[in-house]
């Protein structure tokens, strides 16, 4: 286990002139070294080109050896419990010798200055379990940076041996639809209550679901999640299915009481071996890929385009004008577009 001196490793910690060989550094994750991991996550997440340059040579060093966790992805609405579940599943995770790495995306941690998930201190068994690994999301960056950095975490981690990345994420925009589109496995965390409120929930969240879990099904409230699991089963049944193997099941738990996590891990073991055995799991990692690639290659060209300023002094103008209805906004596209390909064809 990581001391906290090793865990507060920073950028700057990492020798910027050292171009020496990243071998100690692949070696390192693939023995499951929690320093080398941990400073191998601050590459990845460095702003600095330098070190996006070496993490992106670790990785490639890596890869051979991803792709052997079982990824799942958990949201809720903050106080449904999401720490609370992490910690015990986590927990009874490692009892039964999974090797467990909890990993967080939170586009709100720039604007709060820290991140409310994958905070240690919220998980207090799994953070002192030397059988698991606890990473709270990379402040100060956008949605995309935090994307791009967690999906990388996760091939690390899993060249490191854990074989089981758990991605903790909430409902705000559009994370819960990125944190599914990194994992297999997507499970929503809900509560009681809102059984008699479904209108309430956002039915994007469902269409995402591979489970739904209504937590907190204990003491005088067992009857009303069972309700509320009833309500979310009948507004499932009202979709069509992602897959054809597969019906995201509904069920009950306590994470405070550990009751019903055994049964969730089932159920998540049972996706794997039905999707395994159709393909479709490969499929999901794959067409993941792609969609990774090109939104990455969205961004890096929207960010090349809004780098040069023949263009960008343009930008609030055109705005204006297609705003004000001056300007079609397809003839503003044109007038950007063809700014971009002069510049660029210039060499600027
Ligand atoms: P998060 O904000 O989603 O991470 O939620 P927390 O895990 O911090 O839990 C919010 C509150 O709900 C805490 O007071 C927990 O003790 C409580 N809680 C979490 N899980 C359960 C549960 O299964 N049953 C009960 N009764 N309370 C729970």
């Amino acid at each position: 286990m990581m001391d906290a001196r090793q865990l507060c490793l920073g950028a700057t910690d990492l020798n910027e002139h050292d171009d020496a060989s990243i071998a100690p550094i692949v070696e390192g994750v693939l023995a499951g070294d929690r320093t080398v991991l941990a400073r191998t996550i601050t590459l990845i997440e460095s702003s600095n080109l330098e070190h996006r340059r070496r993490a992106e040579m670790v990785l490639q060093e890596l890869l051979p050896h991803t792709g052997g966790a079982r990824r799942v992805g958990i949201t809720g609405v903050p106080g449904v419990g999401k720490s609370t579940f992490i910690d015990q599943f986590g927990v009874d995770l490692t009892e039964r010798g999974h090797q467990v790495a909890v990993l967080a995306v939170d586009p709100t941690s720039s604007r709060s200055g820290g991140s409310i998930l994958g905070d240690k201190t919220r998980m207090a068994r799994l953070a002192v379990d030397p059988a698991a690994f606890i990473r709270p999301s990379p402040a100060g960056r956008t949605l995309g940076g935090v994307t791009r950095a967690t999906r990388e975490t996760i091939l690390v981690c899993e060249a490191a041996g854990f074989d089981v990345v758990l991605v903790e994420t909430v409902g705000v925009g559009q994370s819960e639809t990125v944190v599914a589109d990194m994992v297999d496995f997507f499970l929503v965390l809900m509560l009681s209550g809102a059984g008699d409120d479904l209108q309430g929930i956002k039915k994007g969240v469902l269409e995402l679901a591979d489970m739904v879990v209504v937590n907190k099904a204990d003491g005088d409230n067992v009857n009303r999640a069972k309700l509320a699991a009833a309500d979310y089963r009948a507004a499932l049944h009202l979709m069509s299915p992602a897959s054809p193997t597969w019906s995201p099941p509904v069920l009950t738990c306590s994470a405070l009481d550990d009751v019903g996590l055994d049964e969730i891990w089932g159920q998540i073991e049972v996706h794997r071996e039905k999707m395994g055995a159709t393909g479709e799991l490969s499929a999901r990692r794959a067409d993941q890929q792609v969609r990774w690639m090109w939104s990455m290659l969205d961004e890096r060209l929207r960010d090349d385009l809004r780098s040069l300023p023949a263009v960008t002094r343009r930008l609030g103008e055109l705005e204006r004008s297609v705003r004000d209805g001056e300007r079609a906004a397809t003839v503003a596209v044109d007038v950007v577009w063809d700014l971009y390909v002069r510049e660029r064809q210039a060499g600027a």
